[in-house]
């Protein structure tokens, strides 16, 4: 695994944030803060998805009155995303955020600065700074460039640091996979503070999740970066498993359960139907081990191959692997062995037995 950027650690809430520790998932609900209620249910079924730290976007002393509730009802940490308005910040620390998101130069001067600082630094909030390339300053940047970027970040940061706060977060997007990518490598070889990444704007369906995984992946593999988001047009549910795939390609962390398939060709016995069998053998893995090789640290792999000409190099390789053959047959793999020939309808259950065994086996 690439070495990561050695960068300061950040608590957010119980959740660390740079120095080594392990990239986390965030995601922001979609419902307004006001309804206490509904924000309470969101977070619930995005931290069930996945997200390790969940924002929430507080736009007014009456969104602030909520957090109280909102907090104390969360599995995880909630971040305040807060723009212009120092009043509504510090209603928002008074009321526990774990993490409050705002740029100190758009808050109205030294005086306001000084007294979110004060109210984060004695409850230990840290500050995320979130640079857009979409909300520059035109006047004083008129190109969203990687450098104009940084610089606009780094021109928040000294305010902070002015103050001497160092529990900042930075982030920098666009909407742009080269630009993003730019900006936090600049960033990265500028100053130690930890990262958050994600582009914005991004869209959605397959345009969102391949300029994410570029963007994101891009950086995660040259150890840059410490906690990320996706974000996504729509409900911000889906945007976990793209995130969690982003960490596991970037071997951030480790699949519970990888499925290895070919995509069938000239050679595949059309009754295979190789996609049905490799998405049956997928369902039931995650139904009946997902959980426990999570929570075990564990991980198994299965293939799921369509001909004996290139099937059993990959089959061998997977803790357990079936590559098809003619006549409705194919050949079972379980760590690196030749099984056996079974039919097509003995697939499924005959990965599942042998992935039962191993796992029995503790191995
Ligand atoms: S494994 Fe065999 S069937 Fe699958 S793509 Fe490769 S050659 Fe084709």
């Amino acid at each position: 695994m690439m070495e990561r950027k050695k960068t300061r650690r950040v608590m957010v809430g119980s959740v660390p944030v740079g120095g080594g520790a392990p990239v986390s998932i965030q995601s922001m609900t979609s419902v307004p803060t006001e309804d206490a209620a509904g924000t309470i249910a969101q977070i619930g079924r995005l931290a069930a998805a996945g997200a390790e730290i969940v924002r929430v976007a507080v736009r007014s002393l009456e969104a602030a009155g909520s957090l109280g509730d909102i907090i104390a009802a969360s599995p995880v940490p909630v971040a305040a995303d807060i723009h212009f308005d120092y009043r509504i910040a510090l209603a928002a620390i008074r009321a526990g955020v774990h993490k409050v998101r705002l740029n100190p130069g758009n808050i109205g001067g030294t005086e306001r600065v000084r007294e979110v600082v004060a109210a984060a630094r004695e409850r230990g909030v840290p500050i995320r700074i979130g640079v857009n390339a979409g909300s520059l300053d035109r006047r004083r940047f008129p190109h969203p460039s990687p450098e104009n970027m940084v610089e606009s970040a780094m021109e928040h940061v000294r305010i902070l640091e002015a103050e001497g706060f160092a529990d900042i977060i930075v982030s920098l997007k666009s909407s742009d996979v080269r630009l993003t990518v730019e900006a936090n490598r600049l960033f990265s070889r500028t100053c130690d503070y930890p990262l958050h990444l994600g582009l914005t704007e991004a869209g959605y369906g397959t345009a969102c999740i391949v300029n994410s995984a570029v963007a994101i992946g891009t950086l995660l593999m040259e150890g840059i970066g410490d906690t990320v988001r996706v974000s996504m047009t729509g409900d911000p549910a889906g945007e976990l498993p793209v995130a969690r795939g982003i960490l596991e390609a970037s071997g951030e962390r480790r699949a519970a359960i990888r499925m290895v398939s070919c995509p069938t060709c000239g050679r595949t016995d059309p009754d295979l139907d190789l996609l049905s069998l490799a998405r049956e053998i997928e369902e039931s893995l995650r139904g009946r081990y997902e959980d426990a090789l999570t929570s075990s640290g564990r991980s198994i792999t299965v293939a799921v191959m369509g001909c004996e000409v290139n099937g059993p190099g990959e089959a061998l390789e997977a803790d357990v692997g079936v590559a098809g053959g003619r006549g409705g047959f194919m050949l079972l793999f379980s760590r690196g062995e030749r099984k056996r020939r079974i039919t097509r309808g003995e697939a499924a259950a005959a990965v599942l037995e042998e992935v039962a065994r191993i796992l029995e086996r503790g191995e």
